[in-house]
């Protein structure tokens, strides 16, 4: 080794004088003792192998310092941060899905800060069912006889295959062997439940014959599954419910559903035609549908399944459904929306509040935006547009919705690109979408204050290049 980089690896700040930095004493509090030295011990390891390698590093106590202080400030930011949403995809499932409204936030922080009624009957003195309060909620919304929650759809899906066709077969339309975001998918879901999949038809038609062909003496259900994320166009056949229904009675089999998103309510004077609503699954004589709570319904991350009061009473006493559980915070929420639904107050749910505004009022609040952005960024090019928003988690899949939102472009700030990377990691986290070489606001996503919230994030990643 020559004696330059001896030399530059002896000058090297030593652990003990790094620790103690009284800067450092702030985040050692937070974090730990141990934690501080594995930052400062990691970076010195990487400044001794950049400097025995030739490669340029700064390697002095300045340069240790501000690449430990990084690491140290994003550890001590809480990793599940709020960000504003403007990309007008209303159920985005990487930004949360749905927001809770105030009231169901209220029922969240009520039972988790306190003992409660999870398992106790109160008249009676004894155990009592997690389920039961919301049970009759979900039977009172869908014209179902019984129903019971569990962690998630995915949850829903494989608690049903399991406790009811596990060893037996499943027919399912090659059609709807769909995949859902990347880790949910059918056929996977299928053999994990040790239920097999028996495929009919083609990719693009079924009909009821391939059903009939695909019977045996094994077959214990007939699934349909929502092709959430994609549609398949043109030389298309599918077998509807009433017929699918009708085949699974003659046949003896449970005829189950998997809803995907689950609309409650008919949302087709807002243009969301061709979902049927989950009253329309059970009209049609579905024995089983399973849903999200956190996609249009608007509700917590929870999987409903509703149908024949017998069929889910064998999923009541199944032992999966022990490890599916929900806990008491989600159905505290999931019983205030599901009210709401009762009341018909589910347009003051925020994913159905945003799924139904109107143009106008779209149009209004992208003006304000505009106003708000112009008056304080008087340089910057700001555009009332119109723009393509979207429902998002998986329903609706070709629905482009129109709404309204900015069009910005800050040439000192560089390409839309560069301009959603600095939002995005603004302290309040901006998520907007882009256009050719304009960042794009859309409307309406946002929640209340989102408008202030933007204009403190754009004037803090670059008041001095937005005020040329
Ligand atoms: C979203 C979706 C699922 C998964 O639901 P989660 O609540 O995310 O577990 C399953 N099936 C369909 C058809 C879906 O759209």
């Amino acid at each position: 080794m020559d004696a330059k980089k001896n030399e530059i690896l002896k000058k090297l700040p030593a652990m003990d004088g790094l620790l103690n930095q009284p800067w450092v004493f702030l985040y050692e509090r937070q974090l730990g003792r141990e934690m501080v030295k594995g930052v400062f011990s990691q970076i010195l390891s990487e400044v001794r192998k950049a400097v025995l390698e030739d490669v340029p590093v700064d390697a002095s106590l300045e340069g240790v310092n501000t690449k430990a202080e990084a690491i140290l400030q994003r550890r001590t930011t809480p990793g599940l941060q709020a960000v504003v949403n403007a990309t007008g995809v209303v159920v985005h499932t990487n930004l949360g899905r749905s927001c809770l409204p105030q009231e169901a936030v209220e029922a969240v922080s009520y039972v988790a800060a306190r003992y409660n009624t999870l398992e106790f009957n109160l008249l009676e003195g004894k155990r009592g069912q997690r389920n039961a309060h919301v049970e009759w909620l979900l039977c009172q919304v869908t014209g179902a006889e019984a129903a019971i929650v569990v962690n998630n759809n995915a949850g829903a899906v494989l608690l049903c295959l399991a406790a009811l066709a596990r060893e037996k077969e499943v027919i399912v339309s090659r059609g709807e062997l769909v995949e859902i975001g990347g880790s949910f998918r059918i056929p996977d879901i299928m053999a994990f439940s040790g239920a097999r999949l028996v495929e009919v038809g083609a990719t693009n038609r079924t009909h009821l014959r391939d059903y009939h062909r695909g019977l045996s003496d094994n077959t214990a259900m007939v699934l349909k599954v929502h092709p959430s994320n994609f549609k398949i166009e043109g030389f298309t056949a599918i077998v509807d419910r009433e017929e699918l229904s009708c085949f699974a009675k003659e046949n003896g089999l449970i005829f189950m559903e998997d809803l995907g998103s689950g609309v409650l309510v008919d949302l087709s004077p807002w243009g969301l035609v061709g979902e049927p609503t989950v009253r329309d699954c059970i009209k049609a004589g579905v024995d089983l549908v399973t849903f999200s709570g956190d996609k249009m319904l608007g509700g917590p991350q929870i999987g409903a399944i509703v149908g024949k009061k017998e069929l889910v009473d064998t999923l009541r006493t199944y032992p999966l459904l022990r490890a599916l559980r929900v806990d008491k915070m989600t159905l505290a929420a999931f019983e205030v929306i599901l009210r709401m639904y009762l009341q018909d107050r589910w347009q003051e749910v925020p994913t159905l509040k945003m799924l139904t505004l109107e143009l106008e009022t779209l149009k209004k609040r992208a003006r304000r935006l505009r106003g708000m952005l112009k008056r304080r960024f008087p340089h910057i090019i700001a555009t009332v547009v119109e723009t393509q928003d979207a429902v998002g988690g998986g329903a609706f899949p070709t629905t482009i919705i129109k709404g309204y939102g900015v069009a910005l472009q800050i040439p000192a700030l560089g390409s839309a690109g560069s301009l959603q990377a600095l939002l995005r990691n603004a302290a309040m986290p901006v998520v907007a979408g882009a256009s050719e070489d304009c960042l794009i606001l859309h409307c309406r996503t946002l929640m209340e204050g989102d408008e202030s919230r933007i204009v403190e994030s754009l004037s803090s990643i670059g008041e001095v290049g937005i005020c040329e």
